[in-house]
């Protein structure tokens, strides 16, 4: 199947995936979709919430894959639920802007938006406006949205719910973070 084709077909009906729950591995499983999609030709997109350091993804695509596009909305610190920093619901609400940018740009095939479920459950970005944009997304687009804590509207809207949850983590073990496994 050509590039073209295989777009043409897949983007008939586009999906919202929901990756949410305690465990390790929602931003690894949407950069893994990301890297499925760009080999079947996708453009895609990726806005990063209450993130902004230079993670090994991150540095992966700048290096591999410029052609994806990589925007980061937030700091190099944790973000306070229930008492986030006025800079934070700055900008958690500057990615919601340019989200909803790139998403009605035409641009893209794929747009996912790292911790949004976070951002919508710490009332940084208000939830009844993201389940606007959710119900507002252009047919053929690929929506996918990553964090803990999904609010449950946020889930019901979707097509596509996984609960990553935890049964063990090497942070109990006191295994620290480590570059490649955690950044
Ligand atoms: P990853 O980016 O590794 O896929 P994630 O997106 O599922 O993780 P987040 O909730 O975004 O997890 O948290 C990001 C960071 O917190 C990662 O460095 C991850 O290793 C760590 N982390 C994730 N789950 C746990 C956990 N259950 N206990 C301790 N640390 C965790
Ligand atoms: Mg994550």
């Amino acid at each position: 199947m050509s590039k073209e084709e295989s777009t043409a077909t897949i983007h008939k009906r586009g999906l919202v995936m929901l990756i949410t729950g305690n465990g390790k591995g929602k931003t690894t499983s949407a950069f893994g979709q990301a890297l499925r999609a760009v080999g079947q030709g996708y453009r895609v997109c990726i806005i990063q919430f209450m993130k902004g350091r230079k993670y090994g993804e991150v540095l992966a695509l700048e290096k591999y894959l410029p052609e994806v596009d990589l925007f980061q909305f937030g700091l190099d610190s944790f973000v306070m639920r229930g008492n986030p920093a006025p800079v934070d619901v700055d900008l958690a609400r500057q990615g919601f802007a340019k989200a909803k940018e790139v998403v009605n740009s035409g641009d893209y095939d794929m747009v996912i938006l790292d911790e949004i479920n976070t951002a919508a459950d710490f009332n940084l970005i208000p939830l009844e406006e993201v389940l606007e944009f959710i119900k507002n997304k252009p047919q053929d687009l690929d929506l996918i949205l990553t964090g803990r804590y999904a609010p449950e509207p946020m889930q019901e809207m979707a097509d596509m719910v996984s609960e990553v949850r935890e049964i063990k983590h090497h942070y109990a073990a006191g295994i620290k973070d480590r570059a490649g496994i955690e950044y």
